[in-house]
């Protein structure tokens, strides 16, 4: 087994202003990571060619492999190209199957070619094209004194069809990569550093090729298990000793035994039991329902939801009595309370998520903060009520509060029904 090194290079003034995201190299390093190739670096360099020649002698030297994405377009700010052909000496030529693939493309679409278009079949002579089935501008592929450098597009869709077609399954051919196995816990109530505290010793006995590593996500936290080995049968059995023991270990805090959504947790729970849900939403304006019908199949257990986020459709939709909004307003126990057993009636369904609350930054008072969230789950006998206080950004708190809500519906039913059907 080898241990192969790859540098990540993403280029483009747009990246280092933040006005882009640079989701490329976060996606080709999950890729990557999921094939047993190891990430050394990831760069950002704007479209400079002092800048692109420097990193890619700097990288070479470090790894075994540079990908590159970013600076083939068409227009003057990309000069990945002619900086390639600068650094491997070697000059622009015709790919003739670049060419016919892009005079097809704008005939088919009934465009005027422009020589701008046309020069996006240029390409340098030393490398080996890759066909670009999602756009203009090809992959290129070189090799140098035992090094490989892939140039690729920056539109992420382009770049993912390129690696998908050629580049991945040409690493892996090319390197004896070793099999990699994820197993992944999520657990809820719990923070990091105790549920750590009662993993020492079973961290302690870890053979060296499985790790463990904490993944906090909003109210959630995702233990996740890896472990390299030479072939993945027999990587994928020692891991499951080990992600069984974890597992038994903390029962009392999981949630599910693998990387899964809320709203799929959540399905499976409702599918198993055959019962319905619906949601009337205030501050996650839908939110909820929008994570539980992101799962195929929800149809089997999501009825619907009623988004009420003023008085008045509180009232009229869910049947929230005027007195109880005067009283308490529409961020409180009591509102919340009514919107449930409104939601259980008018949605016809089992269960029932209710939620109001004050996401910000504006909206707050003394008496309730901004962050302020009531929730109420349950069904037609049992019902739960909870405050939350989120202290982040009107977005993050919008999250946070779906993720805390349906957490709630899930730890009631486990209560009120524990076993499901199989
Ligand atoms: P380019 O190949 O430089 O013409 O890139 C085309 C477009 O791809 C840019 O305008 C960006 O919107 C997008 N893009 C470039 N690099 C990245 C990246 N690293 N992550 C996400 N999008 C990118
Ligand atoms: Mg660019």
């Amino acid at each position: 087994m080898e241990k192969i090194t790859v540098s990540i290079v993403t280029i483009g003034d747009e990246l280092l202003i933040g006005q882009t995201i640079d989701t490329n190299s976060a996606w080709m390093a999950q890729e990557l990571n999921a094939m047993g190739i190891w990430v050394h670096r990831r760069v950002a360099i704007g479209d400079i060619r002092e800048d692109i020649l420097a990193v890619l002698a700097a990288e070479a030297a470090l790894s075994d492999v540079v990908l590159m994405t970013g600076g083939l377009g068409p227009t003057a700010d990309d000069i990945t190209k002619p900086t390639l052909c600068e650094y491997f000496n070697t000059r622009l030529v015709q790919d003739r199957e670049t060419l016919q693939r892009v005079l097809h493309m704008f005939e088919s679409r009934g465009l005027p070619i422009l020589q701008r278009n046309v020069d996006q079949s240029l390409v340098p002579e030393a490398a080996t094209v890759i066909p670009n089935l999602r756009g203009t501008a090809p992959g290129m592929w070189f090799e140098r004194e035992g090094k490989i450098y892939v140039s690729m597009p920056g539109v992420p869709h382009e770049m993912k069809g390129i690696m998908e077609s050629y580049v991945l399954p040409r690493l892996e051919a090319h390197f004896r990569t070793p099999a990699v196995v994820h197993h992944t816990l999520i657990t809820s109530g719990m923070g990091e550093s105790f549920v750590a505290e009662r993993l020492v010793d079973f961290e302690a006995k870890l053979p060296p090729h499985i790790k463990l590593a904490y993944l906090p996500s909003y109210s959630l936290l995702k233990l996740r298990l890896t472990a390299l080995g030479k072939d993945k049968l027999s990587t994928a059995t020692e891991l499951s000793l080990y992600f069984t023991e974890l597992r038994e270990r903390l029962a009392d805090i999981a949630v599910a035994d693998s990387d899964i959504s809320m709203g799929e947790v959540l399905g499976q729970l409702l599918l198993k039991r055959n019962k319905t849900v619906g949601t009337a939403e205030s501050c996650t304006g839908g939110l909820i329902s929008s994570w539980i019908t992101a799962i195929s199949g929800s149809s089997a257990y999501f009825k619907g939801s009623t988004v009420t986020y003023s008085n008045d459709m509180k009232m009229k939709l869910l049947g929230v009595k005027q007195a109880t909004l005067m009283a308490h307003g529409a961020v409180s126990e009591e509102t919340v309370r009514e919107m449930l057993a409104g939601a259980l009636d008018v949605l016809e369904v089992d269960y029932a998520i209710a939620i109001s609350g004050i996401m910000g930054p504006t909206g707050g008072s003394e008496e309730k903060p901004v962050g302020t969230v009531w929730i109420a789950v349950g069904n037609r006998e049992k019902s739960v009520t909870v405050k939350y206080h989120l202290r982040y950004d009107r977005e993050r708190n919008t999250q946070m509060a779906a993720v805390y809500a349906m957490n709630e519906l899930r730890k009631l039913i486990l209560e009120l029904e524990p076993e499901g059907l199989n």
